[in-house]
């Protein structure tokens, strides 16, 4: 049996995802394939933070405003028709935990032009005030725009809303990609043909494994998370970020991440990176973890690039051919604006920001 479509994605993660939906808007009928199903990779996170203000000093990250906007735009419109709430805009605070970090955390904030409404300096007593029990030295940030999504839960939603539209979501088989004269053809194993004008390749760390693209340069980043419950209700509703983060979206549950882990013997959760998250918690939230019970654990594997940033592009030497991997430990922020310039640059050819480029790697 044979499908036709104007695109087929391979990867139903936060990049395939919301390129479907990029591109069904735009006019196009477009398939997912996914061997192991909507979230089967990293984007399978259980909880994830949208907070742009990034690395150990609270810096404003790679266009954050239009990356933050878009990403909220499909939030929204996903939940509105959801059946459970996945996201919350509850803020993120990151206090400093020592004055070195605060003093260039504070210079940081200072030379910046967040947007308004964005970002707020706290010194030491306020943060304190603000979250009794934090530990905290010289201050921090509070960005009350800060937002904790259940990915995994989101992306089901999103993908069951674009299937209702009229996007299919083949699942759960394996194929085989080759080109046919002049178009793509995915075979699934129960022989069904998925025949295409082009192919997007977002598979995530697997995207390197497609042997067109096998010399594009994407490094495992392995992330462990910890979901906790806790006895009594959780005395406050938002994101705490500092030696990793701890988010929650319901009173007696949060979630404590992440390891990064550039070296690593298995993809699954274990007892190492259980005391390392434990380890940070309780630096930072010391009773939190002392009443805490481990409920689960959860890991994934990130792609990351040499120089940090994600991979878009067309190959470029199999026309229809494109990728849009690589998108590190950023890929909730970066999802929803990078898959609308991923649209304008398969549809209309306006280039791709030249350090996210393909082509860089020449
Ligand atoms: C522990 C952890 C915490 C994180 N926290 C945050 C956070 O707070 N904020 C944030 O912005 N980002 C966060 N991230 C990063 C974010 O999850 C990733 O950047 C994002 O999920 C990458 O999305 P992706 O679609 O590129 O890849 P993936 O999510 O890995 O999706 C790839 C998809 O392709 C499928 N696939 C695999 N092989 C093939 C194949 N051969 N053919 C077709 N499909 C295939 C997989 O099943 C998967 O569904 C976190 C990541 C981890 C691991």
């Amino acid at each position: 049996m044979n499908k036709s479509f104007d695109i087929c994605i391979l990867g139903a993660g936060l990049a395939g995802v919301s390129l479907a939906y990029e591109l069904s808007k735009g006019g196009l009928y477009v398939s997912v394939v996914d061997p192991n199903g909507v979230a089967g990779g990293a984007s399978g996170t259980p909880v994830g933070l949208v907070n742009p203000a990034t690395g150990r000093y609270a810096t404003l990250g790679w266009r954050s405003k239009e990356c933050y906007d878009a990403v909220l735009e499909n939030l929204e419109r996903v939940q509105e028709k959801a059946p459970v709430q996945f996201y919350k805009k509850s803020g993120v605070i990151r206090p400093a935990l020592d004055e070195k970090i605060a003093s260039k955390m504070k210079e940081n904030f200072d030379s910046t032009q967040w947007p308004k409404g964005w970002c707020e300096w706290m010194d030491e007593e306020s943060v304190t005030e603000f979250h009794p029990g934090i530990e905290c030295t010289g201050g921090g940030v509070w960005l009350p725009i800060g937002l904790t999504v259940d990915i995994g839960t989101y992306l089901k939603s999103f993908s069951d809303q674009l299937q209702t539209d009229g996007t299919p979501f083949i699942t759960g088989k394996e194929y085989k990609l080759r080109k046919n004269n002049d178009y793509w053809e995915v075979n699934l194993e129960d022989n069904t043909t998925i025949k295409a004008e082009k192919v997007v390749v977002c598979a995530g760390i697997n995207s390197s494994q497609i042997s067109y693209f096998k010399d594009i340069p994407l490094y495992p980043v392995k992330g462990q998370l910890a979901v906790f419950k806790t006895d009594a209700a959780l005395p406050f509703e938002h994101a705490v970020s500092a030696l990793g983060y701890i988010g929650s979206l319901s009173s007696d549950h949060f979630v404590a991440g992440s390891t990064y882990e550039h070296k690593f013997q298995h993809e699954d959760p274990d007892q190492e990176g259980l005391d390392y998250l434990r380890k940070r918690l309780g630096s930072v939230l010391p009773d939190l973890v002392n009443s805490a019970t481990l409920l689960l654990q959860w890991s994934g594997v990130r792609a990351s690039t040499p120089n940090r940033k994600p991979i878009m592009g067309e190959h470029p030497e199999q026309p229809g051919l494109y990728v849009f991997a690589g998108l590190g430990s950023k890929g909730l922020l970066y999802s929803a604006y990078l898959s609308g310039l991923m649209r304008s640059f398969i549809i209309k050819e306006d280039p791709v920001p030249k350090d996210l480029s393909i082509h860089r790697f020449n």
